[in-house]
This record gives C-alpha cells, structure tokens and sequence, in this order.
C-alpha cells in the first residue's frame, strides 16, 4: 500500500459532502480462487478444452458466485463484506507437470516408526497391500510441491487462494494410490498423534494453498464424501463432486465469519477453573503437569498479537462445591457438564468474578476433569462456548470436558487453546454458517485436515513446533491455520471500519448540534482526515487480502508482533 495514492480530503474544503463521507462498509472486493489442475484428464469429466471444464463446473451452479460474511451463528449482524468469486483454471505446460511428478515421488519415504500402527490399520481397512503404507508422503511436503511450482511458475498466484487438484497416481509410477499423513507429538505429554489418508489438506504454512488428490483414499470414515474419482461412474458425477469439493472450501476455508465478535487491544483475563470429579480426586498436582500457561499465551499473541493476555489456574474440589453436581449429570455416554448452570454455581460462590469485567475483559474456562469418559452439551463434543447474556455477541465463558486418559494423551493446554479459541470467535473448520446460502453448512471430510488447533484431527500437533521450521516460504509461527488468521483479522479490520464510521457519525451529529461545522474546527477535521486516511489504508489492504500485513495498520493500534513477524 503506498500513502500517497490515497485521496488526500481536506474536510474544511469539501464541506458538502461531509455527512456521507465517512461510509466503507459494506466492503466489497474480489476473491480470485486459482485451481490448479495437475495429471487430472480433461477427458474425465468429458470436456473438451479448459474453457469447457470451466463452463461445465459453472453450469452445475454449485460453485458460489458470491462468498460474503454477515453474522454470527446466531443471526446477528456483523462483518459485513462480500467477495466475488472469480474462479480461474490452470493446466500448468508439459515440463512443469514432470518437474511436479518428480517432485512429489521425491517426497515419497519410509513411514516413521512411531506412526507405523497407525498406518497398518488405514491399510487394512481399505484391504491395501501392507507394503503401500510403507512408503508415504508427508501432507505438508506435499503441499510443499504446489507452494514451490506456484512461487516459481505462477508468481502472480503466489500467496493467493487456491486449490490444487492432481492425480497422485502417475507420481508415485503409476501402479498405486498415494497415501499422505500427518503427525506429531502432544507438546504436555509427548505422545505421537497422526492422521492417514490426506487426500485433503491445507492451511499450514504453505500458504492459501488446499489440496485435493483426486485419486488417492481418505479415512474409511470419510470415505462416502471423498472416494477416489475413478469410483464415480459418470463425467457429470465426476463434474458435480469436483465443483463441490471447490465450493465448500471457498466457503469453509476462504471466507468465513466468526462466532463471536472480535476484540481489538483490550487486557484479557482466561480464568481456568477446573473441576475436579475424578473419582479419587486426582488433583491439583496432575493438572499442573498437563498445563503450560506461557503456551496457551503464546498461542493467543499469534493469533491477536493487539490483545494482551494473561491466565490464571484454579481447582474446585467438587466436594467442596456440592451444588456443582447440579451442573454435572452421569449418563450412560460419560458424564456431562451442563456449563451455564457450572457458571451460576461458581458466580454464586464467589469463584466467578465478574466484577473484573470493569477493568478487563474476563473469558473463565469452566474444565471438568473425570476419571471416565465426559463432555459437554452432547457426546463427543469435549467443549463449547457460552453467550453473555447481556450480549450474545460477546462470550460469557469456554467450557471443556476432559477425561483422565484424553488428558494424559493431548495435555490440557491444547485444549484449553481450543475452547479459547471458541470463546474469541473462532470456529471449526468443519462448522459454518454459509452467509451465501443463508443455511447452516457442514462437510466434516473435507475439512477435518486443515492444519489448526481449531480442527478435531490430531494433525495441529505438529505445529507447536513450528517456528524453527519452514522460515523461508510463508513464515507463519502458530498452530492456526492461516485461514484462521485470516478470519480473524478480517473480522477486525471491519470492526475497526465500524468503529470508525460510528465515531464520524457521532462527532458530526454533535457538531451540527453545537450549530458548528468543520470547517471551524480544524483540528476536528484533521484528525477526522486522519482516521479517514487510515481507514482507507485498511480498506485497500483488505481488498488485496492483505489483512496479516499489519504494518499497513500501525495507526489503528496493531502491535507489530504478530504470527508473521
Ligand atoms: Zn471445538
């Protein structure tokens, strides 16, 4: 962005245009979402040449004309922007497709040990030769190729949305399916953690970048949504499924709102309070283990490097609080936690502050730690975040429900980041309001693989090892996904934009009441000029998709240390 493009207004002298002048949402832009299409055969989905390919995807009228934010889940407006979707094909030329193949069978290599079993049991469920999982590929060295080939061949695309959808078969010579993986090891407790079958993946630290082997198998769980492209019978089935595959992750990954609304440089207190159920009282000492607050800090600097955080950590023995049993219920799928009533109990006691509130902003994690299988809500949901009742727009607190062996497995702390994370706004990959279609969205499959702490696969893990790897090509020093970071800092730039707007309504309205304008107080309208000029900067800025460049919003008040820096 360079300065001395903006317009340059002197609001004592365009004095007639001042009361609409202070307008910039809704934002509208453009979203190019480049698809790459390598060893995929035109041939598959009948068509004759790209354009045709084009025409076919878009006469499914499945793939989003328009991809745009307004609400939260709740219905309740905010964020408003709108991208048109301008969706582009490539076949890359004859050399760059071999230079591709050569690339990808390099990243062929022996599975790692630790993960082998894991391996085994995706072979076997498939009925897959043994030796096949042998020999795999790492998801994000894969990723790794399409980064590379786009930064070298394609540099206009480069760090732009795109997909990449190929056949990893003629790869790895032609005679098996590719199989892609991920893992890594639990930072609290060290135990290996891995996924097979990524015939999906993105948003780690390649980029804006999500593939798609078209060819390959994914978990057997996903295996209705995801099969190989050979097994759909028709070209026009083969159509359908790809623009599919093209529309959720423009709408899943690409663009998307947030739960709740953003904060922007405000001191945040996370009040951890863990309930301790175990049935022998596991206690204090256990917890402390599996718990690395300087982590759960440092995951929230990256994510809102213009918040502060701290943490505290408390334990409530539930033969201390009795009536917590009220909040608890012993069902036959594990033990529950009904987390407003945990909040009421503990607000009763004096455990939940909420008179911090006037000094900071206040988020308590209600843990409920169990010797048996618990959650929250509703079986297999181990968190969730809860309203404040006088604005639903805000979170009133996180919840998580833990169990001894979960704990012992993926330590507290990347959980506690997880159901933070919802309670600043952030959603699962997977869940989605879609603001296009006004319905409620969700495609567990295809988004199961996104590199983040937000998602349920084990993959994030890797991350928390991230900052000595990977410096050169897209540096990012987090476990979120960039999309994450993208949403959030999206949200933000319109919240800012919003604030702005309410500022410049409010200062004209109480002007014109004075019975002055601007033109007689030049300070005024200097420093209006200024917020003007800012805005615009992050206006541009937000067309480019260029939120994460936050030098370019200095003069909003972002701190300079971000997950980029
Ligand atoms: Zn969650």
């Amino acid at each position: 962005m360079v300065f001395s493009l903006l317009p340059m207004q002197a609001y004592g002298v365009e004095r007639v245009q001042q009361q609409e002048d202070f307008g910039v949402l809704p934002i509208e832009g453009e979203l190019e979402v480049n698809v790459f299409l390598y060893d995929i055969s035109l041939s598959w989905f009948q068509a004759r040449d790209l354009t045709h390919l084009h025409q076919l995807l878009r006469d499914t009228k499945v793939i989003r004309p328009s991809a745009k934010s307004q609400l939260y889940s709740k219905g309740r407006e905010f964020v408003p922007f709108e991208f048109e979707v301008s969706l582009r094909l490539f076949v890359p030329p004859t050399e760059v497709q071999q230079e591709y193949r050569s690339l990808l069978n390099s990243m062929v290599s022996k599975t790692p040990f630790q993960i082998a079993q894991q391996a085994v049991e995706f072979a076997s469920t498939y009925g897959m030769p043994l030796a096949w999982t042998d020999q795999t590929i790492r998801a994000r060295d894969a990723l790794y190729v399409f980064s590379y080939l786009t930064e070298k061949y394609f540099p206009e695309t480069a760090g732009k949305y795109a997909i990449f959808l190929f056949c990893g078969i003629p790869a790895m010579g032609g005679n098996r399916p590719a199989i892609y993986y991920t893992y890594g090891q639990s930072p609290d407790t060290g135990a290996y953690l891995a996924d097979f079958g990524l015939s999906i993946y993105g948003g780690a630290w390649w980029g804006r970048y999500f593939y798609v082997d078209l060819c390959s198998y994914p978990p057997q769980k996903f295996y209705q949504q995801l099969k190989p492209i050979f097994e759909y019978g028709t070209a026009t089935e083969r159509v359908y499924h790809v623009a599919q595959l093209i529309d959720i992750i423009i709408d899943m990954e690409f663009v998307k709102s947030l739960t709740y609304k953003p904060r922007y440089n405000v001191q945040t207190l996370f009040d951890v309070i863990v309930i301790d159920a175990t049935v022998a009282g596991v206690g204090y000492d256990i917890i402390v283990r599996y718990f690395d607050p300087e982590l759960l800090s440092k995951a929230f600097r990256t994510l809102v490097p213009y918040n502060f955080f701290t943490t505290r950590l408390r334990e409530v023995e539930l033969k201390d609080v009795p009536e917590l049993s009220q909040a608890i219920q012993y069902t036959p799928q594990g033990i529950l936690l009904l987390p407003e009533k945990a909040y009421d109990v503990l607000k009763r006691r004096g455990i939940i502050d909420e008179s911090i509130r006037e000094v900071m902003d206040y988020v308590p994690a209600i843990i409920l730690f169990t010797t048996t299988t618990s959650y929250v809500d509703e079986p297999g949901v181990l968190g969730a975040a809860i309203d404040r009742r006088d604005d639903p727009s805000l979170p009133l607190a996180a919840s998580g429900a833990t169990y001894y062996e979960e704990l012992i497995k993926s330590g507290l702390t990347a959980l506690l980041i997880h159901e933070i994370g919802h309670a600043l706004g952030l959603r699962h990959p997977h869940d989605d309001f879609d603001e296009y279609r006004n319905s409620k969205a969700s495609f567990f499959a295809l988004t199961y693989f996104t590199e983040t702490v937000m998602s349920y696969s084990r993959s994030w893990v890797v991350g928390f090892n991230r900052e000595e790897i990977f410096e050169e090509l897209y540096p990012i020093r987090t476990f979120w996904s960039i999309f994450d970071l993208d949403n959030v800092d999206r949200a933000v730039v319109c919240l800012l934009l919003h604030e702005y707007e309410q500022d410049y309504r409010e200062i004209i309205h109480s002007l014109s009441s004075a019975g002055l304008d601007l033109g007689e107080v030049p300070e005024i309208g200097e420093a209006l000029d200024l917020a003007r000029r800012y805005s615009l900067m992050a206006l541009e800025e937000f067309r480019d998709h260029n939120y994460f460049d936050r030098a370019s919003f200095k003069g909003l008040g972002a701190q300079l240390v971000s997950a980029f820096d």
